[in-house]
């Protein structure tokens, strides 16, 4: 399958408080986000042409760059007009949304005090995969090699580009085995989350789901966690050892990309996606597309 290129398409984004056209988004080669990983992003989804849980998103993206030092140059209010803007102009309703921000070329060095912080908002046509049968198969992940880090080491609740090194070698080396994705463990030896997913687990009708004290407490997990507790069904966060995987019914990952996406393998253990999981795969696609 051939994929147009993204820096290929049509359309607008929104960069540095203008709208240009998609093709003349561009920044310099010698730009410090580039080299020294100084650069946050978003990852949202705007459903009939409204964005999830909006304004939290964009409080993340500020605070992703406050967690790495620095400040995005836009208020919460001044990005949700823009990714409303971006929306709008590009003309579909059912989008992914992607505001990135970065350290510009003015120093090239590891410090780079001086450099202008850029923001970039753009959006691109990302179905969600509406079959819940074909969901409740579940996907296959492998388990990973890399850990998430310890959060005395990195800024771990920042959405931060250079924190997703690890996500991308895990993932690509699952792919090569016929996964789908990766299960990461965290630096202690516990379960962690996917590589840009967080992952929850049922027994008993109840769900498990590690404490995100070393990764991205994620928009959609706490949104199910809350859909949960509607459902009357019962959550504990916790921390999971891997050898608690057996000892699982069902397994499924969350998050603005994957939405709920019931899993039927990790490694050796086998999961059947069951109620819980149609359950939440259900109450969130219908959360996500209520009127507000
Ligand atoms: N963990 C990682 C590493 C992610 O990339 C994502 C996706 N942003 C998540 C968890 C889930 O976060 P959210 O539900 O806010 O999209």
């Amino acid at each position: 399958m051939s994929v147009l290129p993204f820096d290929q398409r049509d359309g607008v984004i929104w960069m540095d408080g203008k709208i240009v056209p998609w093709a003349d988004a561009k920044l310099h080669v010698l730009s410090h986000g580039l080299h020294y990983g100084g650069a946050v992003f978003e990852g949202e989804r705007a459903y009939n042409g409204v964005i999830f849980k909006s304004r939290q998103h964009s409080e993340r993206f500020r605070q992703s760059a406050d967690l790495l030092g620095f400040d995005i140059p836009f208020s919460v209010d001044e990005i949700e007009s823009a990714k409303a803007e971006v929306i709008r102009r590009n003309g579909v309703a059912d989008v992914y949304v992607r505001p990135v921000a970065w350290r510009g070329s003015e120093m090239m060095a590891v410090a780079a005090q001086n450099a202008t912080i850029h923001v970039a908002i753009a959006t691109w046509e990302w179905p969600s995969m509406f079959d819940v049968e074909q969901k409740m198969q579940g996907i296959r992940l492998d388990m990973a090699d890399y850990r998430r880090p310890d959060p005395m080491t990195v800024p771990a609740h920042s959405k931060a580009a250079g924190l997703y090194m690890i996500c991308t070698i895990s993932k690509h080396r699952a792919e090569r085995k016929g996964y789908a994705d990766a299960l990461m463990l965290d630096w202690q030896g516990r379960v962690a989350e996917c590589t840009g997913a967080n992952v929850f687990f049922a027994k008993g009708g109840a769900l498990h789901t590690p404490i995100a004290d070393c990764f991205l407490n994620g928009i959609t997990r706490q949104t199910v966690i809350e859909l949960a507790e509607q459902h009357g069904i019962a959550v504990s966060e916790r921390r999971i050892m891997p050898e608690e995987l057996p000892d699982f019914d069902e397994c499924f990952i969350c998050g603005t990309g994957a939405e709920v996406t019931p899993v039927s393998e990790i490694g050796p253990y086998r999961f059947t996606p069951g109620d819980v999981s149609r359950t939440l795969l259900e109450a969130y696609s219908a959360e996500v597309r209520r009127p507000r």
